[in-house]
């Protein structure tokens, strides 16, 4: 069945680039520009899968982690990465966000991280 992933960051580029390359793989993608927005969209649709920026200004990686954990416990969450704060990203691993990516990366390691959170 066609999945559907939450993407949050805040950097536009980013949010088009996945987005478009996720629909063109035949996923549904729903943009967040920050943690406040993805919230919100999880409340309400039914998300199979999200796709976090770390350095996002107010809510960063972790924050939204932790409070989508609260709202949907299971959920696989894939990190992404730059200059984050390794200590955050430590702490979002060790909860369970599932996979790790670091920017720049590939659009195919793209693929092998939700093969991998979602297997
Ligand atoms: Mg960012």
């Amino acid at each position: 069945m066609n999945k559907t992933i939450l993407v949050v960051d805040d950097e536009q580029g980013y949010r088009d680039l996945l987005s478009m390359e996720l629909s063109s793989q035949g996923y549904t993608a729903l943009p967040a520009a920050g943690g406040a927005d993805a919230l919100k969209i999880l409340e309400k649709e039914k998300v199979d899968l999200i796709i976090t920026d770390m350095k996002m200004p107010k809510m960063d990686g972790l924050d939204v982690v932790i409070a989508s954990r609260r709202l949907r416990p299971g959920i696989p969450i894939i990190l992404m990465t730059g200059y984050a704060v390794e200590e955050r990203v430590q702490e979002a691993l060790g909860r369970k966000a599932s996979v790790c990516l670091r920017k720049p990366f590939q659009l195919e390691e793209l693929h092998t991280a939700i093969q991998t959170a979602t297997a």
